[in-house]
C-alpha cells in the first residue's frame, strides 16, 4: 500500500470501482473513462509504480490474470497496453495493463 496511490486506494476499497475479476495477486476493474466497449484495468495487489519496476514473478502474474480474465469473459481479440512513463500516457503510477476489446482497434495507436 502506498498512501497516495489511487489504485492502492481502490484495492483497499477506500475508493469505489466496478470490480470484474480477482485472483490471489491481481485485481481487475472497469476503466472509469472507457475507450472501447470493454476497457478493463488489471493491477497487481502489490504496489509497483510502473512496468520498469516489476519483478519477473509479478510480471507473469499480471499476464496470467489477463489470460484468466479474457478466457472467463470469452474475449478472444483484445489489446493489452502498459503505458509506461508520462510521455507514453501513464497517468496513474501503479502499474496496470489496459485490456481493450469490443471494437476494431487501429494500429499504430496514437
Ligand atoms: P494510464 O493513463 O495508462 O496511467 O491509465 C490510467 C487509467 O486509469 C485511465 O484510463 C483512467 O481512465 C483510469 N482511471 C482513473 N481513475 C480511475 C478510477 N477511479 N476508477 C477506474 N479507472 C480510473
Amino acid at each position: 500500500m502506498t498512501s497516495n496511490c489511487l489504485f492502492c486506494k481502490i484495492i483497499n476499497k477506500e475508493i469505489p470501482a466496478e470490480f470484474i475479476y480477482e485472483n490471489e495477486n491481481s485485481l481487475v476493474f472497469k476503466d472509469i473513462n472507457p475507450v472501447a466497449p470493454t476497457h478493463l484495468l488489471v493491477i497487481p495487489k502489490k504496489h509497483f509504480s510502473s512496468l520498469k519496476d516489476l519483478d519477473s514473478i509479478s510480471s507473469s502474474q499480471i499476464i496470467q490474470c489477463i489470460q484468466e480474465l479474457t478466457s472467463k469473459l470469452g474475449i478472444t481479440d483484445f489489446r493489452s497496453v502498459f503505458n509506461t512513463g508520462a510521455k507514453a500516457g501513464q497517468s496513474v503510477f501503479h502499474v496496470h495493463a489496459h485490456v481493450i476489446a469490443g471494437r476494431e482497434l487501429d494500429w499504430p495507436p496514437g
